[in-house]
Formats: structure tokens, C-alpha cells, sequence
């Protein structure tokens, strides 16, 4: 007979983590399955807000939460995607690349993936010069010449890391006005590297084996930059297409309610999956506590 859990959590970042936490201290009957450890976290340089540490670098945090699940005797299925969840009179199955699980209830916590610019070349050179992580890549691009796609907060961080690593930096935005913090806008200006493009979009990335080129338009004229190294930053979106009947907005957000709670019974959701208004750290935490402690009254009530 198929083993049929009391809940599975999909995911493992801040959210995951902290509802596998609670989840062991309920000792209910559970795994976990997730992609990766530590989830958004490691794309952060640093983090100041995160009550406990004045300051810690994303991997440094995303450690520790693996050091704090492993303290429990927690089954981790790492490395492995879900692809598809489904509710079944009182069953939930959960299929993934790797096989299928069956349980009384999930929590979703499947946070968000980085939005891509769906441009010519995008495909074809992701990770052979194409990177959604400046964090985790800009030391790949020491001495050469690199584009920063974007106009928020995290371009922008992108372009302050490549300030001191790279020999030029373009910045390219679809809008007429980058809308970053302006202390940072302000020391991207001040760098003789960095070349700011407005009201400019990309057209096509170009390459042989590697990226070599990028072509954008402005007022309709084209033009081709030779680079090495594009970094999309343009923000990221729920990380929600493997489970259909609940709810979602129109951004791909999962609807809860503040018990995190979906529509369905028994599936509940939490972070950055979810509709919830501010995609923190500490909120996903949160979030990812009350979802188990929902799912495990529902649970003993069925
Ligand atoms: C560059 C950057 C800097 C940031 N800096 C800060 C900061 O300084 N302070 C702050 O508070 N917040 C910061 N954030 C936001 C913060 O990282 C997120 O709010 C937080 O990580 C959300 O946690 P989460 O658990 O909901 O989702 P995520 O961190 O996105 O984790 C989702 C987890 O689900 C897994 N997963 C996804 N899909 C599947 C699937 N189909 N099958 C199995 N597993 C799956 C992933 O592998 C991952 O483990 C930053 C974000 C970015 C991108």
C-alpha cells in the first residue's frame, strides 16, 4: 500500500523551511520537496532585515536554515521538481520528476522564479553569458563588457556588484525613468563604467557558442552593443503552473486568506506564491509557520 502522508511541502526557502520546522515539532507525518535549500535567499548580496542578524549574506542565511531542518530528522527530497497537484476526493496526489506522493494535505511554498524578457537568443544563451542572478554570476564577468536588463532595485544592485567588477556596464530600461531607490540610481550615474539607456527595448541577443552581442531599439532606431554578459533583472513571477484548481490572481499569485488557507481544502499556501502584499523573508517565515499550524488543524478535524 502507498504510503499516504499527512501534508507535503513543496519547496524549501524561507517559507518551506519554517513550515517543515513547525511541522517536526508537531511530529506529524510529512516531506519535503523542493527544487533547492534556501529558495531566493541566495540570490541576496545581503540581508538587513531579518530580526536576529544586522547583517548576513543570503547564502550565509540560506545555510543556516538548512543547519536548523537538519537538526530535525526531517525527509528531504532535494533535487526534485514537482510537476503536478491534484485533489482526488479526500487524497491529494503530487507528481514530480521523479515519481508521485500521495497526502491528506499540501503547503505550497513554491515562492517565485525570475521573469524572463521572452526576447530572440533568450533561450538558446541562458547560463552561456545570460544570467538572472548577478549575485550568484557577476564574478564570471571580471574585465568584460556586460548589460544589465531592468530599472528597479534589483537591476540596479546588479549594476552596483559589476561597478567593481567589469570593464563597462550598460543599463537598459523599457521605461523612460529608472524607478530604483534614488541613492542607487545616483552611484550608478557616478561610475565612469556605466551607461544608462532609456526608453529602450531589447530586441534580440546574439552569439555562437557564447553571447557576443545584444541588439536594442530607441524611437525606433536599432542598435547593437558587443558584450559578454547580460544580466535580466526584471523582476519574478509565482512560481505557481504545477497546481491548477486553486485560485490565483492575475500575476499567477496564489489566493489565501490569513490562515493562508487556498480554496480547496486541505491545500494551503504560503510566501511568495501567494497574494499575501509584501515578499519579505520574514514574512514568508511567518506565513510558512501559520500554513502548518492550519494545516494541522484541518488535519484533526478530518
Ligand atoms: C535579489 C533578491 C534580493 C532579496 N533581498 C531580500 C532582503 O534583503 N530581505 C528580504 O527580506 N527579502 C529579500 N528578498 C526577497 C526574499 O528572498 C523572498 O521574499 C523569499 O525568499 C520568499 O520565500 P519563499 O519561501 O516564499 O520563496 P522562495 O525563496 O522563492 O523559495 C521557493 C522554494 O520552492 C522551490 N520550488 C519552486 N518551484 C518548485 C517546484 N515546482 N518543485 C519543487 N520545488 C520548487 C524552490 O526551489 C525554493 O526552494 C530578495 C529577493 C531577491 C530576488
Amino acid at each position: 500500500m502507498t504510503d499516504i502522508y499527512e501534508l507535503i511541502i513543496i519547496g524549501a526557502g524561507p517559507a518551506g523551511i519554517t513550515a517543515s520546522i513547525y511541522a517536526a515539532r508537531k511530529k506529524m507525518n510529512f516531506i519535503v520537496i523542493t527544487k533547492d535549500v534556501g529558495g531566493q535567499t541566495v540570490l541576496s548580496s545581503g540581508i538587513e532585515n531579518y530580526t536576529g542578524y544586522q547583517f548576513i549574506t543570503g547564502v550565509e542565511l540560506a545555510n543556516k536554515f538548512r543547519e536548523h531542518i537538519e537538526s530535525f530528522n526531517i525527509l528531504l527530497k532535494e533535487n526534485e521538481t514537482v510537476t503536478f497537484v491534484k485533489k482526488d476526493a479526500d487524497i491529494i496526489s503530487v507528481e514530480t520528476d521523479k515519481g508521485k506522493y500521495y497526502t491528506k494535505s499540501v503547503v505550497v511554498a513554491s515562492g517565485r522564479v525570475p521573469r524572463k524578457l521572452n526576447v530572440k537568443g533568450e533561450e538558446e544563451f541562458k547560463n552561456r553569458g545570460i544570467t538572472y542572478c548577478a549575485t550568484c554570476d557577476a564574478p564570471f564577468f571580471a574585465g568584460k563588457d556586460v548589460a544589465v536588463i531592468g530599472g528597479g532595485n534589483s537591476a540596479l544592485d546588479a549594476v552596483l556588484q559589476l561597478i567593481k567588477i567589469a570593464n563597462k556596464v550598460y543599463l537598459i530600461d523599457i521605461a523612460p525613468k529608472l524607478k530604483a531607490d534614488p541613492i542607487m540610481v545616483e552611484k550608478a550615474k557616478n561610475s565612469n563604467i556605466v551607461e544608462i539607456y532609456n526608453n529602450t527595448k531589447v530586441e534580440e541577443i546574439y552569439g555562437d557558442k557564447f553571447v557576443e552581442g545584444i541588439k536594442i531599439s530607441r524611437d525606433n532606431k536599432i542598435k547593437e552593443l558587443s558584450i559578454e554578459g547580460i544580466f535580466i533583472e526584471i523582476g519574478s513571477i509565482a512560481a505557481s503552473d504545477f497546481i491548477n484548481d486553486v485560485l490565483k490572481n492575475k500575476d499567477k499569485e496564489i489566493i489565501v486568506n490569513c490562515k493562508c488557507e487556498t480554496n480547496i481544502p486541505g491545500i494551503f499556501a504560503a510566501g511568495d506564491v501567494t497574494n499575501v502584499a509584501s515578499k519579505q523573508i520574514i514574512v514568508a517565515c511567518g506565513e510558512g509557520a501559520k500554513a502548518v499550524l492550519s494545516a494541522f488543524e484541518y488535519l484533526s478535524k478530518i
